[in-house]
Parts: C-alpha cells; structure tokens; sequence
C-alpha cells in the first residue's frame, strides 16, 4: 500500500499552549508557593501563613497581611503579563530581571484552581474571585463570574487547588506527599531566614500545629536556631562585603555601557565555622531577595571548606547577595533558578576570600585562646 500522506498542521488552541507554557514555570507545589510568597512579600506583608492539603497537590493556601489587591484589577489579575510592579522598572532596588514579569498567577490559573480573596485598606468589605485559564470563571453554577462581595481581613488569600489536574504528566511527575511537604517545609524555611521580620506559618490541614511557626521581628541567626537548629546556630560565623569599584567597563546585553552603579554590589553571609561538619551542605542563596542557584558559587564554597573541614564534611551557608539588578544576565530564562550575573567570576571570588579569612580567623583565635 502506497505511505500516508502528509497530516494536516494545526494550530494549537491557545489554552493548549498556554497550559504547556505554565507546565514550564510551575514544575511542582513548592515552585507555585515561592511565587505566591514572594507576592506576598513585594505587598508589603508581614505574616504569611501557609496551609497544605496533600502535599500541596490537593490544596496550596497563603494567607498575608499585604496590601491586598484592588477590586477594579481583579478582572486582569491571573492575565499573562499584568503586574502591578512594572513602575518599579525604575526603582533598581525592587527591580528583579530574572522575575516572572506578572507570569505567575496566569500560570497557576492554566494549571490549577485558583481562589482569590483580598481587601485593601480602603476596601470596607473583601472580595472573592475565582480564576481558570487566565480569566475570571463562576465559583459556582449559575453565578457570574465578577468577584464577590464577602467578609475577610485587609491582605490577600491566595487558595491553588487541585494542582496539574488538567496536565496528568506534570501530576505524574511529582513525588509523594511527603516529598512535596518536604520541598515546601524547606522553601518556606529559607525565605523566613532571609525575612526574619515577617511571622511565617506553615502547616498541614487538620493538624494542630504548624510545623513552622516563626516570630516577627526576629534576626537571620535567630530564624536559623528556630529552623535549622541550634547546633548550626552556636557555630556560626558573620560576614558583610560590599564592592563598588569596578574593573573593565561593563556592557549590557543591548552592548551600551552600563552606568557608572552597575558594577557595584553586596553581600551578607551567615556560615558555619570549622567546627560544624554536616554530610550535606545546605546553601540558602538569595541574589537581590529571591531564592536562586548558583552552582559556581556553590563550587567555590564548597572548596573553601573543602581546605578546612576533614574529608566529606560540609557547612551551611546563608548568603544574601544584592547586585545591580541590570547586571543579572537576562538571556537566563526567567523560570531557570540557575542564575548568572555580570563579574561572576569576581563577586564569588571575594565573597569565597571573606568567608576564608573569616574561617582562618577564627581558627586563628581559637588557636590563640589555647595559647592563652
Ligand atoms: P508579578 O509578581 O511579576 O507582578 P504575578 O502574576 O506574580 O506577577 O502577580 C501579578 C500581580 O498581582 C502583581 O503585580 C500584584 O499586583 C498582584 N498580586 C499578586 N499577589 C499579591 C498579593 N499577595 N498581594 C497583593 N498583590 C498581589
Ligand atoms: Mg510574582
């Protein structure tokens, strides 16, 4: 029999498309939940509390104490590319190159149930929006689709459920529960290091307690003893490095020069000495406030403590990085949590040098002490 012919090329529906496209940035709970948390905090909260059923499969819920958002920008609020943080394009402090550029709750809305509930200050009463496929949807048969008048406190609920129920390989992808519980116990426990003024909350529906429960108003040390433990805590050594002089001329992306700020940045970090040893480093990196990997800054960490602790011990390190967010390379995609920035090279080799001199230091004194 003669081959087939050609089949037809058709067009993808384009919630087809942008179902694929989310699949891409929401890879599983605890991703979704970053980007909620990091919301958020960019509205200013100063309690975040976090409720999971199943994993976060089932149900994924934060509830802040935030600004809220405005009834009249409920209509495009889960719309690709709307956000609210776009003025700030000029305030380099929040500016963040590598962020999902009003992405993420569209995402959520193509590959979950979303629920909103939110009141501003102004507002005398909350509002409840239902979302799917970027738009307003029902909450129920026979109802419209506008938000809903209803009672809740000033900030926002953000309520996913039912995670990848229209995308089954995203589902099948994921582990079990406990494993997603685990991944979300442990993003939920890095950024209340790294804001240890705001109060988080995290726990499973049903349960009594929260398995995380931090204070507002607490310090970086004091949220790593509550969440790490207080074996790390007592060992832990400090450092601050800030850089603003500059080497050759830098050029962005577009090859125009960068201006005379770009090459300048600064860096916390919280580490434990030599006399700490784990058998798996734990590495919180924040570059300008949100949780990334950097697997040459890992490296080079890594080696420093590979000269100082015995053979297959590791540290942990918590590191707040703040660079010129122009410097960050944009050619990364935004979901990669990889991230690379201008004079790499340069800023790891003087954090590592600091976080050196510090450990040597400190074997120095105790070495004194000793003498002493
Ligand atoms: P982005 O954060 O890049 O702007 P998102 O899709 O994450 O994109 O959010 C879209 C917009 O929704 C934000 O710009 C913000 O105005 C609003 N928003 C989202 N979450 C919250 C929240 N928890 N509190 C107040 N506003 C929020
Ligand atoms: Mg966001």
């Amino acid at each position: 029999p003669d081959p087939p012919g050609p089949l037809p090329i058709r067009r993808l529906q384009e919630c087809v498309i942008n179902r694929i496209a989310a699949g891409e940035i929401i890879h599983r709970p605890a991703s979704a939940l970053k980007e909620l948390i990091e919301n958020s905090l960019d509205a200013g909260a100063t309690s975040l509390r976090i409720t999971i059923k199943d994993g976060g499969m089932k149900l994924l819920q934060i509830q802040d104490n935030g600004c809220g958002i405005r009834k009249d920008d409920l209509p495009i609020l889960a719309e690709r590319f709307t956000t609210s943080k776009l003025s700030a394009f000029s305030d380099l402090s929040r500016l963040t190159t590598y962020g999902f550029r009003g992405e993420a709750l569209a995402s959520i809305s193509y590959v979950a149930h979303l629920t909103v509930i939110t009141k501003t200050k102004s507002d005398t009463h909350a509002w409840k929006a239902t979302y799917a496929d970027g738009a307003l949807v029902p909450s129920k048969p026979g109802t419209t689709a506008d938000p809903k008048a209803c009672a809740g406190n000033e900030g926002t609920t953000i309520s996913v459920e039912n995670l990848f129920y229209n995308t089954p390989t995203r589902l099948a992808a994921l582990r079990s529960s406990s494993e997603e519980y685990a991944r979300i116990l442990d993003v939920v426990s890095k950024y209340a290091v790294h804001n240890p003024h705001v109060s988080f909350t995290c726990k499973k529906v049903g349960s009594p307690a929260p398995d995380i429960s931090t204070p507002s108003s607490s310090t970086v040390k004091q949220a790593i003893r509550l969440l790490y433990g207080q074996t790390i805590a007592k060992d832990l050594l400090h450092t601050k490095i800030s850089s603003t002089t500059r080497g050759s001329p830098a050029h962005d992306s577009a090859g125009s020069d960068v201006e005379e700020e770009a090459g300048s940045w600064m860096a916390e970090a919280h580490f434990t000495s030599a006399h700490y040893q784990a058998k798996k480093m734990v590495l919180l990196l924040f570059i300008n406030h949100r949780l990334v990997e950097s697997s040459r800054m890992k490296r080079a960490l890594e080696a420093v403590y590979t000269g100082i602790l015995p053979k297959g011990a590791l540290p942990f390190i918590y590191l707040s990085l703040q660079i010129d967010p122009r410097s960050v390379d944009v050619n990364v995609h935004p979901t990669k949590r990889e991230v690379h920035f201008l004079n790499e090279e340069a800023i790891i080799e003087r954090i590592s040098d600091a976080v050196q001199t510090a450990l040597v230091g400190q074997n120095q004194s105790r070495a004194f002490e000793y003498q002493a």
